[in-house]
């Protein structure tokens, strides 16, 4: 069943004396709250979110993930709960500022005379939560139910990699309870008319290359050195990264999610100006997209080590394998009604690999489905930079689109396999 188009509009109260928007005050209130790195004031968030869950009369529950990392989750019910779910994720957490390039505190919400509204995590992603909240709360004011079970879920730690919330969580039988079977999280802003949607993301690969080599006196010609060998698997490395950066200025088809990034973050060795060092290591961040065959690209760099010299060694930091991407074929029930919605509101697409990781490669990689979806648009991409900001109407338009998007995707008949 889909809610009435003019239901009342109701936000978290009554409108301020100066006229903004109750969802805005909200937004704003909630923005203010320090849960930011490196100390992240996670109390202040549970309690917010503790009230909100009785403002929404929605049961909280909070599951303490890893020490000191609570998960909390809203659970509205829905008519048919033998379903699979709707997940709606987001974080709570935010990165660090440098205020001193900020023309606002961080933390204050400040709104301009244009409406921007400038804060850390106004776009990553507090806006996001604020929308599920409202879109629900709106939904449950028009006396609308959802058919399958809607989670608002709110994990502490994206920003330091996810592992002790999501990665974890999703291991865990509390997790497995939920039953979801589709889930919502962050994407990004999009500068022009339309929406960006992501439905995989590249594998980071943090690499180490040791290459040790004939000591010496730096006075001579020793053979077999070190620096050399570094200089070899540094030019293989970044005549790749050129010839990867060629590929995304040529083809107007590519993003950035499209192709391998490979940068040189770390250099180490010696230890004197007239010491030839037994050994120069340098490190790599990479970022692969899921077209690329992992095994062949690892026999790549194994290739670019040998052709270096003799005995150079790697290690991962990080490597992760997982390229399960979530489908974007008409076919697929939720995708379809995830764009019908879309549709529905005139909003343009753009289907993207997400450049960077979030929380939900974590989920597709135990197999459910994920769209990483900020509604954002004519908005610049501001995460972690400074002077973040997002202007009150385009954060009003996006609590209408989940007003659309909560009961399209609650709708999805009884896939095969479900009771
Ligand atoms: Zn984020």
């Amino acid at each position: 069943m889909l809610p009435d188009k003019d239901g009342p509009d109701v936000g978290g109260g009554q409108r301020s004396p100066d006229g903004e928007d109750p969802s805005v005050t909200l937004f704003r209130e909630y923005l203010r709250l320090k849960t930011v790195h490196p100390e992240p004031d996670y109390d202040a968030a549970v309690r917010f979110l503790s009230r909100i869950a009785v403002e929404l009369e929605l049961p909280l529950k909070k599951i303490e993930v890893c020490p000191g990392r609570v998960v909390s989750i809203m659970t509205w019910e829905g008519t048919e709960p033998q379903l699979k779910s709707v997940l709606l994720n987001s974080h709570t957490d935010v990165v660090p500022v440098y205020q001193e390039h900020w023309k606002y505190d961080a933390f204050k919400a400040f709104k301009d005379a244009k409406g921007d509204i400038y804060a850390r995590g106004s776009q990553d992603m507090k806006c996001v939560t604020i929308q599920y909240i409202q879109a629900v709360r709106k939904l449950k004011a028009q006396g609308w139910k959802p058919a399958r079970t809607v989670h608002l879920m709110f994990v502490p730690d994206e920003e330091v990699g996810g592992h002790k919330g999501m990665e974890t969580f999703v291991t865990q039988p509390e997790f497995q309870k939920l039953n979801i079977g589709f889930a919502l999280d962050e994407g990004l802003a999009n500068p022009g008319e339309a929406f960006t949607v992501f439905y995989g993301e590249r594998n980071p690969w943090w690499i180490t290359i040791h290459c040790p080599g004939s000591p010496g006196h730096g006075s001579r010609f020793v053979e077999n050195t070190a620096a050399e060998k570094l200089r070899q698997v540094i030019n293989s490395f970044l005549d790749f990264r050129e010839k990867e950066k060629q590929r995304l200025n040529t083809s107007e088809c590519f993003t950035l999610g499209d192709v391998t990034t490979v940068n040189m973050t770390m250099v180490k060795g010696g230890v004197a100006y007239n010491v030839i060092p037994a050994e120069m290591d340098v490190s790599f961040d990479l970022r692969i997209p899921p077209t690329v065959n992992l095994q062949d690209f690892e026999r790549q760099i194994q290739e670019w080590c040998a052709e270096a010299g003799q005995d150079i060694t790697y290690e991962f930091a990080q490597k992760h394998m997982n390229q399960n991407i979530t489908s974007t074929d008409d076919t697929d029930p939720w995708w379809s009604a995830f764009s019908a919605a879309c549709k529905s509101l005139n909003m343009t697409l753009e289907k993207e690999i997400f450049p960077a990781a979030t929380d939900s490669r974590f989920i597709r990689a135990v197999g459910i489905p994920a769209i990483g979806f900020s509604p954002m648009n004519r908005t610049p991409i501001l995460l972690h930079d400074h002077n973040e900001y997002l202007n009150e109407e385009v954060f009003l338009k996006g609590i209408g689109v989940y007003e659309r998007l909560i009961p399209a995707l609650t709708s999805v008949p009884a896939l095969a396999g479900e009771a």
